[in-house]
Formats: structure tokens, C-alpha cells, sequence
């Protein structure tokens, strides 16, 4: 086997890697699954949809995560998009460690939380001269902007796209993307019909259905809420002129344009989505890198938006753990090095270079292939003609994702388990470990076009 021997990480024992998880991570998803529903506590953990069981993981740093058999795997899943500078960073590790020792949570205002939303309002575009607040999760954060935006337009309205994963909570479990439509659950039950009355959907990318149901609902849509570039059905980038063409049609009909920037912000440019593209929504849903590594979320935009939170609106939203010390010392320092060092253009370069690699891989051996991606965020479809929205990407091939899935592991690389998910890479993901990435997808793609 063609494992990766990896540099400057804990020494690997030697194990089977045919793919299955290893012995200890085997008996600890028997031991999980009695006492955690489906043994994970997030369902896109599991590997439901590629077969097997999911390494444990015991540590990670720099581009690898190292499992509880020792093995030690090169990562693009990032936590699912916190580590765009690699795990463990020894500057974001000394701040929270710096944090944790003068008390983990006071409940009460903070200096550095001040530095932290000045910076962020710096960076993001449709937050500068606007204001923020800091929530604990993504879910939190979009479910606080749709409030938001509901009592600042008295409306009830609001418009998701199929496929769009926003977070759980209940008004945007309805054609959800990520775990959910990997399991095949992309309307949640439990979720009351009553909840979700109010939901409208469109198909991403498509301008025309957003325009009907403007025509439609006249005056009663309070929000349109958008991943700018898609990551939940896989990546799924804009196609030219709809976001600009959805700020033009939000601004025109007063409906509060949000972007859920909780996947590309700081992702694909300092200013995230909204300054790669151009186009600046009226609030913005920030997650994922804000934080750190560390449960901290921030939603923020348009003064006279933000301004109808209590304690000086109407709109009421909270959290005992918002702004938390260490949340705020992961995402200062986190937000302060990307500022220093700004690692677009390295990210860029490695990425492409990575996705024309596997774009070529697929061709080489005969295999439809759509290879996505903006910046450092991608998904290689298992299918031909392009992917632009939810259902473009449900015409992959499944199956031969599950095996490219399957061998990629069995080489040393850890992908997210799911075709409608996007890969990530980080400024850990050195010329070598994109080579060696290279060097395995060669094979897994023949290992792939030979079943
Ligand atoms: C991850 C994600 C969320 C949810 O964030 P959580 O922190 O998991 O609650 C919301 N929107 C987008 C675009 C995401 O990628």
C-alpha cells in the first residue's frame, strides 16, 4: 500500500489500510453507538453514505489528523472548514491556552470581545460601519439573522434554496443540504408544518424561480437567505450575475438579502464571498473560521438592522456563552493571522493545482468528472456536464463516490464522507502533501474505474 509517509507529525504504527477504520476505532464505534445515536454527535460523522465506520480521531496538527489507531491521515475536511490554517496552529493553541487560565466564561462584556467584532467588521464587507453579534454556532447564527431580518421588515416570508444547508433549527430543515441530504432526510421530522409555512424554496442558481416568488408572495418576503457559494450540496459556485442579480431583486422589493458566509468566510477571501464576488448582502452569517476550531459563531450587517436587537430593539436573541474567552482568543488570533499573512494566493495555487490534478486523474481513466471548486473549497462530482445546483449534484454517481471514498482512505487521505460535501484545504497542505494527495487519487481513480 501506498501509504504517505508524513513529516513532522507523531510516529505511525503500522496497520492495515484497507480502508476499514482500525481496531480501536471499531471497538470504540461499539461502544459509541450504545450510548450516542448512531455513535456520533453530528450525523455527516458517520459514513452512512460510503460504507465502514469512521476513524476515531485522537489528535490533529498541520494537515493531518492522527486516529486512535495511530494512522495518521492527510485531512481536507478541516473540521469541516474551521482550519483554514491547519490544525493545532502553535499561535491560536498559546492564545487560548494564554485565555483558559484567566477563567473560561464570565457572562459578562469583555475587551477582547470588542477587539474581536472591530476586526471583523474590518474585514467583512457588508459588517463595515454595521455591527455584530457573536452566537455559538453557524445554526445559530443564520436562525438569529432570519429573526432579525423578520422584525426589521414585519414580514414572515423567507426564501431558501434547494439544497442549502443553513444549520438545524427548525424553519431551514426543509430541503436541507449536507447531512441531511446525505441521508436522505432533507426535511427533518419532528419539524411541525405550522414552522415551516413561511419557508419558500427555490432552486440554487436560478434567478427566474427567486423573481416568481417575489411576483407571487408581493410584499411578504422578509428574507432571501443564500450560501453565496454553495458548500452543503458540494461546492457549487454562483453562476455569472446571480448574486448580483439577487441583490438587485432584494434591494428593489426591500427583502433583506443574507449571506450565510458560515463556510466561505475568511475561506475565499479576507472579506469572504461577498468580497470575492462583489456583492454585499445586508447581513451576513459567519461561522466555521471566525471561531477558531473553538464554538463560536457571529451574525452581523446593516446598522439600522442590528439595531433592532434587544437590549435596544425588539428582536430578542441571547446566548450565556456568546463571546465566550477562549471562542474570542482562538478567533482574534485566527482572524490577526490571516490579516499578517494573508494566505489567498498560496491557497488558490495549491488548490488548483490539486483539482486539476484529480480532474486529470478522472480523465485519464475514463471517468465522468465535474471538478468544482472556488479558492481552497472544492468537490469533485462523479459525473459529467457540470454541477449547478442540488440537483445537478444528486445526478453523481453515488456508488462511485462511496469507492473513491473507500480508496482514498485505504491511502492515507481523509475526505468528507459524502458527494455533497465540500473538501478544504489549509496553509498546512505543503508542495509534498499535495503531491502525495496527487500520487493516491492516481490510483484511487483507477481502483474506481475498475469496478
Ligand atoms: C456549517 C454550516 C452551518 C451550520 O453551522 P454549525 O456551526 O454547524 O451550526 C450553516 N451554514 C453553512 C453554510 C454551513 O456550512
Amino acid at each position: 500500500m501506498n501509504r504517505p509517509t508524513v513529516p513532522g507529525t507523531v510516529s505511525t504504527e503500522e496497520r492495515s489500510t484497507d480502508g476499514r477504520a482500525g481496531a480501536r476505532s471499531s471497538e470504540l464505534m461499539a461502544s459509541a453507538a450504545r450510548v450516542i445515536p448512531g455513535g456520533v454527535n453530528s450525523p455527516v460523522r458517520a459514513f452512512s453514505a460510503v460504507g465502514g465506520e469512521p476513524p476515531f480521531i485522537r489528535k490533529a496538527t498541520g494537515a493531518h489528523v492522527i486516529t486512535e489507531d495511530g494512522i495518521a491521515l492527510i485531512d481536507y475536511v478541516g473540521t469541516w472548514g474551521p482550519a483554514l490554517l491547519g490544525h493545532a496552529h502553535p499561535e491560536v493553541i498559546d492564545a487560548v491556552q494564554r485565555a483558559a487560565r484567566d477563567g473560561l466564561s464570565f457572562g459578562a462584556a469583555t475587551a477582547a470581545e470588542v477587539e474581536f467584532a472591530e476586526l471583523i467588521a474590518a474585514m467583512v464587507p457588508s459588517i463595515r460601519g454595521g455591527m455584530v453579534r457573536l452566537v455559538n454556532s453557524g445554526t445559530e447564527a443564520t436562525m438569529s439573522a432570519l429573526r432579525v431580518a423578520r422584525g426589521f421588515t414585519g414580514r414572515d416570508k423567507i426564501v431558501k434554496m434547494d439544497g442549502a444547508y443553513h444549520g438545524h433549527a427548525d424553519v431551514l430543515l426543509v430541503a436541507a443540504g449536507s447531512g441531511a441530504a446525505t441521508l436522505g432526510i432533507p426535511g427533518s421530522a419532528g419539524v411541525p408544518k405550522s414552522v415551516v409555512a413561511d419557508t419558500l424554496l427555490a432552486p440554487h442558481n436560478d434567478i427566474t424561480a427567486i423573481e416568481t416568488l417575489i411576483q407571487v408572495h408581493p410584499g411578504q418576503i422578509a428574507a432571501v437567505i443564500v450560501e453565496p457559494v454553495a458548500g452543503n450540496m458540494g461546492c457549487v459556485p454562483p453562476r455569472p450575475g446571480y448574486l448580483e442579480r439577487l441583490r438587485e431583486l432584494t434591494q428593489a422589493h426591500g427583502i433583506v438579502l443574507i449571506f450565510d458566509e458560515v463556510m466561505t468566510g475568511f475561506r475565499l477571501a479576507r472579506g469572504g464571498a461577498q468580497e470575492l464576488y462583489g456583492v454585499i448582502p445586508d447581513l451576513t452569517a459567519l461561522g466555521k473560521i471566525v471561531g477558531g476550531g473553538m464554538p463560536l459563531a457571529a451574525y452581523g450587517g446593516r446598522r439600522e438592522i442590528m439595531e433592532c436587537i434587544a437590549p435596544i430593539g425588539p428582536v430578542y436573541q441571547a446566548g450565556t456563552l456568546s463571546g465566550n474567552p477562549l471562542g474570542v482568543a482562538a478567533g482574534l488570533a485566527t482572524l490577526k493571522l490571516i490579516e499578517r499573512d494573508p494566505p489567498y494566493a498560496f491557497l488558490e495555487a495549491q488548490s488548483a493545482n490539486l483539482v486539476t490534478a484529480l480532474s486529470d486523474a478522472a480523465a485519464s481513466v475514463g471517468l465522468p468528472y465535474t471538478g468544482n471548486r472556488v479558492g481552497s473549497m472544492f468537490t469533485g462530482f462523479f459525473r459529467s456536464g457540470g454541477v449547478w445546483n442540488y440537483d445537478d449534484a444528486k445526478g453523481s454517481d453515488l456508488r462511485r463516490f462511496a469507492t473513491w471514498h473507500r480508496e482514498m482512505l485505504a491511502r492515507g487521505v481523509y475526505l468528507a464522507p459524502s458527494q455533497f460535501e465540500a473538501a478544504f484545504l489549509s496553509t498546512a497542505h505543503t508542495d509534498e502533501i499535495v503531491a502525495q494527495t496527487i500520487a493516491a487519487a492516481r490510483e484511487a481513480m483507477a481502483a474506481v474505474a475498475a469496478v
